[in-house]
């Protein structure tokens, strides 16, 4: 199959920083992914050797720690991770996003407590929006901040955060007070929260199906008193500050998902090549070849879609619905494909302990988190009948 690079052409920056993630991922994350699966602990080792190699914060300027590359570097990066492990492109993808905030809307201050730490993973984050009756509908969350003398008080809960039983702070999205200017539903902020907060707690960590070593927590506030430098951006602007790091945050679970078919067909053609040379019967049945040329059809196909998202909003064109198209179809496709794979390889890739078993759980949560399919297919939709259909 012919490399990303010989159909598409990188700038050296791109190239270098795809490069130095395929070498990290083979030599740091494919030997441990197994047990990292079974242990279904936080890599710390793997997230400070992320740090060293630059491998965090890829698109934030090279002053504050990060790699100061573009979307399409990000991608390539998340890609690369993926292909060694999920759960370690997802803290990738975790570091840009906060990163992104902290970089993008934090005071200088903020800054350097917390944008610098994380980039060289120092600290750890967590990115806390999802509560118990507020998922896909983020305008139903209930966590308050209430504005005091001197600040905040927090109170609420938020389920399912990565990093929940491990992070040093979270960025939380609470309810405040609506502007007479601003919106109502959306009347939200984001808040710095340290874990050494009074008032802060975490709940067990959560058995998951899959990308089992991305650790899950409940995370708890009673009465945690913030003061005004925890305030992250526009106090009221917190759900469409959120919103615009979506986009990007699809762009990279497109690119983790990309990762996971890809390392299910590179895993397939592996045993198929054994079996053959094996001269083992119906391993080149016309069903085997055809489900792996599927597989890299959509492979292919996935890496389009991303590449032309990421160049949009590397050109500052609003890349919203391509965005959600690209996760849509990279994540359906990586469930798709690591179920086929199961299936063409049998007993093999059904095993416990067998990468394509492990790929096959790793697919599942593509199509949940950062957005569900269907909430996918709304946005493209309302972006379709608001702009009609992309030139
Ligand atoms: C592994 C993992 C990691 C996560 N990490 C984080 C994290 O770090 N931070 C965080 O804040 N959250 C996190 N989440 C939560 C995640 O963002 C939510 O699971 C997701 O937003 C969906 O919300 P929900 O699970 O409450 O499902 P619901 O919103 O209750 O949806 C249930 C089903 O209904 C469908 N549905 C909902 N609304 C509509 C609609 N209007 N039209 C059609 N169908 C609809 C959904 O697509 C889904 O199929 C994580 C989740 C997982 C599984």
């Amino acid at each position: 199959m012919p490399a990303i690079e010989d159909y598409w052409p990188l700038a050296d920056r791109q190239r270098e920083l795809q490069q130095a993630a395929r070498q990290f991922a083979q030599t740091e994350i494919r030997p441990q992914a197994a047990a990292l699966d079974r242990s279904a602990r936080f890599a710390r080792d793997i997230y400070q050797g992320m740090g060293r190699q630059g491998l965090l914060g890829i698109t934030i300027p090279s002053e504050w720690g990060g790699a100061g590359a573009d979307t399409i570097a990000y991608a390539l990066v998340m890609e690369e991770l993926s292909v060694g492990y999920a759960s370690i492109a997802d803290q990738c993808g975790l570091v840009e996003l906060c990163a992104t905030l902290l970089h993008g809307l934090g005071t200088d201050y903020q800054k350097k407590r917390y944008l610098a730490p994380l980039l060289q993973a120092e600290a750890t984050c967590s990115f806390a929006l999802t509560e118990p009756d507020a998922g896909s509908d983020l305008g139903a969350l209930v966590t308050t901040a209430e504005k005091t003398a001197d600040g905040f008080v927090l109170n609420g809960s938020k389920i399912f955060i990565h990093n929940g039983p491990i992070c040093d702070f979270a960025l939380v999205l609470a309810r405040t007070p609506a502007r007479a200017d601003g919106p109502r539903r959306r009347a939200m902020s984001i808040f710095i929260v340290e874990a050494d907060t009074p008032g802060f707690s975490r709940g067990a960590r959560e058995h998951k199906m899959g990308q089992r070593a991305s650790e899950l927590a409940s995370l708890y506030f009673k009465d945690c008193r913030l003061t005004g430098d925890a305030l992250l951006g526009t106090e009221g602007d917190g759900f469409k500050h959120m919103m615009m790091v979506l986009e990007k945050g699809r762009i990279g679970i497109a690119s983790l998902s990309l990762g996971i078919s890809r390392s299910a067909l590179e895993e397939s053609l592996q045993i198929f090549a054994g079996r053959v040379a094996a001269e083992r019967p119906g391993a080149d049945t016309q069903t085997i070849q055809w489900t792996l040329a599927n597989m890299a059809t959509d492979i292919y196909a996935a890496r389009a879609m991303i590449a032309h998202a990421s160049g949009l909003k590397d050109r500052g064109i609003p890349a919203n619905m391509h965005a959600s198209m690209a996760k849509l179809f990279a994540s359906e496709s990586a469930v798709k494909h690591t179920t086929a794979a199961v299936q063409i390889v049998g007993l093999q890739g059904y095993t416990q302990g067998s990468i394509l078993e492990r790929l096959y759980r790793d697919a599942k949560v593509t199509q949940i988190y950062e957005g569900t399919s269907e909430v996918q297919r709304i946005i493209i939709s309302r972006d379709l009948q608001r702009n009609g259909l992309m030139p």
